[in-house]
C-alpha cells in the first residue's frame, strides 16, 4: 500500500461488507458528511455542486475542456433516460448493443420515449464487436447514434468500448456511453476513445451514497439537445442551462448525496484518481477470483472480458448447493452477495468495487470455502452443461 492510499476500514457498527455494485460499502467519512443539512439555493451549496461538476470532468484528462458535466436527480437509470432522451433527436435512430439486463433496459427505455432503434442483442456472454457495428451501420443509413455498455453489470463484461468507438465514428454516426458502473475505475478518456455522452451515478466506482447521476457531454450537443427531451424533470439541456446560470440544480438537489460525494471525490484523488482506484478493485478481482477458482467454483466470462467491477460465477452443481441458503451464511459472515441475472444458468456475483480492499476479498474466500462445508457441498464445480455452453459460444 502506497502512503497515500487511503487506509480500508471495516464497515461501520459491524454492518455486512456490500458485495454488490452499488449501493456498496462507502468510508465512515462519506457518511460522516450526511450530518447536516444544506439550503439548496445557499451560495455554500452551490460551491458545493460547482466543485463537484469540476471534479467529475477532471476525471476525463486531456480534452475535458469540450465537455460539461450536468448531474441529474435520480438513480442511474433516470440519467441514462435523460441522455437518451436529450440527444437522440426525435427523428434520430439508435443501434443498441446489449448483452445484458442494462444493455435491453436502454432498449426499453427508447421504446417508452417512442425513439426508433434496432437492438443488437449478444445474449448473455458475448461483447458487441466493432466489425459487426460496422456492418449493420453500412447497412442501415438512419442510424443516428450507436449505445454503448461500458460494463454490463448483469455479467460482469467489460466492453470493448474503444473499437466500438472507431467503428461509430469512421461511419460518421455517434456514440452514448452507459458508463455506470466503469466510471471513476476504468479510464474514458476522450483523448483515446471518442464519444459525445456518458453517463454515471453517485453510487458507483466514486463509493457514494445513492441519490442521482450525471452526463458528461460535449458542449456542442449540450447546446444542440435543447427541444429534443420528452420530459421536463428530465431534460438534461434544461438542467445544464440553469445552472450554468444560476448555479443551482432546478428541483430540490438530494443534499446530502451531494455533501457525500464530494467526500466521496476527494477519497478518489487521494487513492490516486481513476488509476488508483481501478488498480485496487484489479487487486479486489484477482484475489477474489483466484481464491474461489481454488474452491472449485468457475467464472462465467474467460479471464479477457473480466471486469474489476463485478464477477458473475455459476452455482456449483452439486445437488447441496442453495443459492438461497449460500446467501444467508455468507451474511452471517458479514458478506452480502449478489444473485445472479443471467437468462440460461443459475449463476451468483460478487462485487468488487467499494470500501474494501484484497484483505476482505481474501476473507470472503475463506467464508465461501466455509460456507460450502456448512451445506455439504463437496465440489463448487459448475455443471458441465454450463461450461459447455461458454465454450460453444466462445468459439
Ligand atoms: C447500476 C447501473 C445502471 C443504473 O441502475 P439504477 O438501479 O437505476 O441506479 C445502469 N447501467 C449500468 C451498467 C449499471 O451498472
Amino acid at each position: 500500500m502506497t502512503a497515500s492510499a487511503p487506509q480500508i476500514e471495516p464497515p461501520f457498527l459491524g454492518e455486512p461488507y456490500l458485495l454488490t455494485p452499488g449501493p456498496l460499502t462507502t468510508s465512515y467519512e462519506v457518511k460522516q458528511s450526511m450530518l447536516r443539512d444544506w439550503g439548496s439555493w445557499d451560495d455554500d451549496f452551490r460551491a458545493m455542486t460547482c466543485d463537484m461538476r469540476s471534479r467529475l470532468l477532471a476525471l476525463l484528462g486531456e480534452g475535458a475542456g469540450a465537455f460539461d458535466c450536468v448531474p441529474m436527480q435520480g438513480s442511474g437509470s433516470f440519467a441514462v433516460e435523460a441522455m437518451l432522451a436529450s440527444f437522440i433527436p426525435r427523428d434520430g435512430k439508435a443501434l443498441v448493443l446489449a448483452n445484458g439486463a442494462y444493455g435491453l433496459r436502454s432498449a426499453q427505455t427508447l421504446q417508452y420515449l417512442g425513439r426508433a432503434y434496432q437492438l443488437l442483442d449478444k445474449g448473455d456472454y458475448l461483447p458487441p464487436r466493432g466489425d459487426e457495428v460496422a456492418q449493420i451501420l453500412a447497412n442501415d443509413l438512419s442510424i443516428t447514434h450507436v449505445v454503448a455498455i461500458h460494463c454490463e453489470t448483469s455479467s460482469g463484461i467489460l466492453n470493448p468500448v474503444e473499437e466500438i468507438s472507431e467503428a461509430v465514428y469512421a461511419a460518421g454516426r455517434k456514440l452514448l456511453i452507459d458508463s455506470m458502473s466503469a466510471f471513476g475505475a476504468i479510464e474514458l478518456k476522450p483523448s483515446q476513445i471518442r464519444y459525445e455522452a456518458m453517463v454515471s451515478s453517485a453510487n458507483k466506482c466514486i463509493e457514494g451514497v445513492p441519490g442521482f447521476g450525471f452526463v458528461i457531454a460535449r458542449k456542442e450537443e449540450l447546446e444542440a439537445a435543447k427541444g429534443n427531451s420528452h420530459s421536463l424533470s428530465l431534460d438534461v439541456h434544461a438542467q445544464w442551462a440553469h445552472m450554468e446560470k444560476t448555479g443551482q440544480w432546478r428541483f430540490t438537489p438530494p443534499t446530502h448525496v451531494v455533501a457525500a460525494f464530494l467526500e466521496a471525490l476527494k477519497a478518489h484523488e487521494a487513492e490516486g484518481g481513476v488509476a488508483g482506484r481501478g488498480g485496487r478493485y484489479t487487486r479486489n478481482r484477482d484475489v477474489m477470483v483466484a481464491g474461489m477458482r481454488e474452491l472449485g467454483f468457475e467464472t462465467l466470462l474467460q479471464n479477457r472480458w473480466l471486469s474489476p467491477i463485478i464477477v458473475t460465477f455459476f452455482c456449483p452443481a452439486d445437488a447441496n448447493f442453495v443459492f438461497g441458503r449460500f446467501y444467508e451464511l455468507m451474511k452471517e459472515k458479514g458478506f452480502i452477495i449478489y444473485p445472479g441475472k443471467l437468462t440460461v444458468v443459475d449463476s451468483f456475483r460478487v462485487g468488487c468495487i467499494g470500501q474494501m480492499d484484497e484483505h476482505v476479498m481474501r476473507q470472503v474466500v475463506a467464508a465461501a470455502k466455509e460456507t460450502l462445508a456448512e451445506m455439504g457441498v463437496a465440489s463448487a464445480a459448475p455443471p458441465a452443461a454450463a461450461l459447455e455452453e461458454r465454450a460453444k459460444l466462445a468459439a
